[in-house]
């Protein structure tokens, strides 16, 4: 067999083995499912252009070139979407930014292509003394090439993002997959450039291309030895970070094409031969890995300490991103998983976790680097006694916990299994203040096992000092609110009891004068409309307490919001004579109890109506937003004060209306975060306000 026939064949076969792989072993989730189809799409254009490239008459060869063609312009498309999918665990969000390009080249290019079918190969020649046809490109050949290499650099830019907002174990994790689609993806860009520039398309391209689809093959059966299924889910930001490697891709591309240019004039291209391919290939697999090696920045860094003498750590810009990080925590979960991420990205290490005690003597882990792999006692907490505690508060370095012979730190040991055998000892800092023990900070698997310096367990110790002081503030801070909210409780107690010894002495002062004016019908008349409204009142506060203090106890079922909404807010409307502009959009699954949730809109909506001037209108919507389902409701009323804002909206008790409880708003909160969702506001002084409930999406079809 024809041996560029052969390589693009096994190249193909490899893909296949893969993109089965991906279709079957897990078929539910829609990132396995895009790469499974992606891979499929390159293992046939790689079969289509050895078919090509080898076909004995042109009229077959002609055939082969345009499904090839038609292949390549479907393959940047599937591509595009894996790299917004996968490990985003943000995805839809993603999906729903990129729509537009993606309609444009999942679409946009296969139409090319089938508009273009006639004119995509200008002449076909085979050289004397060559064995394979070079293509003259036609026009939409060319506008599908340069469509793929703008496609493959978004492509690049996605993943590099998604790469540099993994950190710990997930970013070991993912690493090899991520190399494997660059690999693919960086030689595309290349040869795609190439033909654009030379306007033809060389077969001496192919067998590099299907090397590169075997090597990169390869490099994500690595990452699946390390994740036996696709899910790392990475919340990454919306914000596009155009990151180094791309700019390194892009400009090293750039040299390289001047030099092969160079090259190809002086005839030197023609006597490429297989070895060359191949070092092309294996010098482009280092330099990605290098790229996305741990460990090569941690040489590259101890490196510079060694030889130029930097400190081992820009102390600086540390403290800058600890007080940053951990000043925007408002919880003590919230500072222990920005402390666990910060100490895994200094110490370059991999295995970072925060226990923190639960109950006296239960320690149990909050934060993690490594949320996939977890040790013993992860769930149940594992139990520490005093005597311990007591050792731990006098501890002024990090222990060795890999040394430590005592009974506690053989469960801690268990509890924090290591992942690598030469990743370095496991050391362990109480996170303590004067008085008391909070937790555990336990630090291991560094890149490479660099043993721990004096200056590293230095600084490891005050971090955890830091963290202690930071959720003790944070803590303060949740008492501090607690108290409030209680003085605000007695301060409304005192109205309440005012309140209802008013009606009580009304009512007394009625029944008095019943006795004496009964037989006068007018008197009695009275007495009934006062007697009633005494009763009316007293339910009415009785009825508002009570929604206060009783359980939510939510029945929910599955609901579109859109025409949910458009129903409710018919009827309120009805009720209330008011002109709300609601325009029903899309259909947004969600999982509510209607009624609380009834309670929730009416609240907003009454609150927006008394807040603005008789007519004014109030604007409700619904709609999508990444992956919560998103209700607003604004007005052009009042607005609040940024006190108020700040300080006591959501509190209970706290109104500024003459007949108000201040107490529908904190139930609306309670409801709505019962439900998974959130709600925020915005609000100016005399221009109005808007208030934001997000609701979590169903999943549709995925
Ligand atoms: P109440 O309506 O009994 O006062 P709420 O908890 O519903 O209780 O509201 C608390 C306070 O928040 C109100 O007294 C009002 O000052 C403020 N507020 C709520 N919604 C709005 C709005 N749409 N515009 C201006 N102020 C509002």
């Amino acid at each position: 067999m024809d041996p560029l026939l052969l390589i693009c064949g096994c190249a193909s076969l490899v893909g296949l083995l893969f993109a089965s792989w991906f279709l079957f072993k897990e078929p539910m989730a829609l990132a396995a499912r895009l790469m499974g189809a992606g891979l499929l799409l390159l293992s046939a254009e790689t079969l289509f252009a050895g078919l090509a490239a080898t076909a004995l008459l042109p009229e077959a060869m002609l055939t082969w070139q345009r499904v090839r063609v038609l292949t390549a312009s479907v393959v940047s498309g599937v591509w595009l979407a894996v790299s917004l999918v996968y490990a985003r665990a943000n995805y839809r969000e993603f999906l729903r930014r990129w729509r537009w390009p993606l309609v444009v080249f999942a679409a946009g290019l296969p139409l090319i292509t089938v508009l273009g079918w006639e004119r995509l190969v200008l002449g076909v020649v085979m050289e004397e003394g060559k064995l394979y046809w070079s293509i003259a490109l036609g026009p939409a050949a060319f506008a599908v090439r340069a469509g793929g290499i703008l496609c493959a650099a978004f492509i690049v830019m996605n993943l590099e993002q998604t790469f540099r907002e993994a950190r710990g174990m997930a970013r070991w994790r993912i690493k090899y997959v991520l190399a494997g689609v660059l690999t693919i993806f960086a030689l595309r860009i290349f040869f795609d450039g190439q033909a654009l520039l030379l306007k033809q398309w060389n077969p001496a391209f192919e067998p590099i291309l299907a090397l590169g689809l075997m090597a990169g093959c390869l490099l994500m059966v690595r990452s699946l030895r390390r994740l036996p299924h696709l899910h790392v889910d990475l919340y990454v930001s919306t914000s596009v970070v155009f990151g180094s490697i791309a700019a390194f891709l892009v400009a090293g591309y750039l040299l390289l094409i001047g030099v092969v240019t160079q090259a190809w004039r002086h005839g030197a291209w023609q006597a490429f031969g297989l070895v060359a391919a191949v070092g092309l290939v294996a010098g482009l697999v280092l330099i990605i890995l290098l790229l996305l090696s741990d460990r090569a920045r941690v040489f590259t860094r101890r490196f510079l300490i060694q030889h130029l003498q930097r400190p081992s750590f820009d102390y600086r810009q540390l403290w800058y991103d600890f007080s940053q990080r951990t000043l925007q925590a408002m919880r003590v979960e919230e500072v222990a998983s920005e402390v666990t991420e910060l100490v895994s990205e200094t110490f370059e290490a991999l295995s970072v976790s925060m226990w923190l005690l639960d109950g006296p003597h239960t320690l149990r882990r909050i934060a993690s680097s490594d949320p996939v792999g977890s040790g013993k006692g992860t769930s149940t907490g594992t139990d520490v006694d005093a005597k311990t505690l007591d050792q731990w508060k006098k501890v002024n370095a990090p222990i060795d916990l890999d040394r430590e012979k005592v009974a506690w730190a053989s469960s801690l040991r268990e509890a924090n299994p290591t992942r690598f055998p030469e990743g370095g000892h496991r050391f362990c800092m109480p996170i303590k203040d004067t008085e008391t023990v909070l937790g555990l900070l336990i630090v291991g698997d560094r890149v490479s096992g660099v043993p721990f310096t004096s200056e590293d367990l230095d600084l490891l110790r005050i971090l955890a000092d830091q963290t202690a002081v930071r959720m003790q503030t944070v803590r303060l801070a949740e008492k501090l609110l607690e108290a409030k909210q209680w003085e605000a409780f007695q301060t409304m107690s005192a109205f309440l009891v005012h309140d209802l010894k008013n009606t009580a002495s009304s009512l007394s002062l009625t029944l008095q004068n019943l006795r004496i004016h009964f037989e006068d019908p007018a008197f009695r008349k009275d007495a009934e409309r006062s007697i009633s409204a005494g009763v009316r009142r007293m339910n009415e506060l009785i009825r508002r307490l009570t929604s206060l203090r009783e359980r939510l106890d939510l029945q929910p079922g599955r609901v579109d919001l859109s025409t949910w909404l458009g129903e409710t807010l018919q009827s309120l409307n009805d009720t209330h004579a008011g002109d709300i502009a609601f325009v029903p959009g899309p259909s947004l699954p969600v999982r509510v109890d209607a009624g609380q949730f009834q309670s929730v809109v009416t609240n907003l909506v009454l609150n927006a109506r008394e807040a603005s001037p008789l007519g004014a209108p109030i604007h409700v919507t619904a709609e999508a937003e990444g992956e919560w389902a998103v209700l607003t409701v604004r007005d052009e009323g009042s607005g609040m004060e940024p006190d108020f804002l700040a300080d006591k909206l959501f509190r209970p008790f706290q109104t500024t209306k003459k007949e108000g409880m201040g107490i529908g708003l904190f139930q609306t909160r309670r409801i709505v975060e019962a439900h998974g969702g959130r709600i925020d506001v915005k609000s100016a002084a005399g221009q109005g306000s808007t208030f934001r409930v997000r609701l979590p999406l169903e999943e549709t079809t995925v």
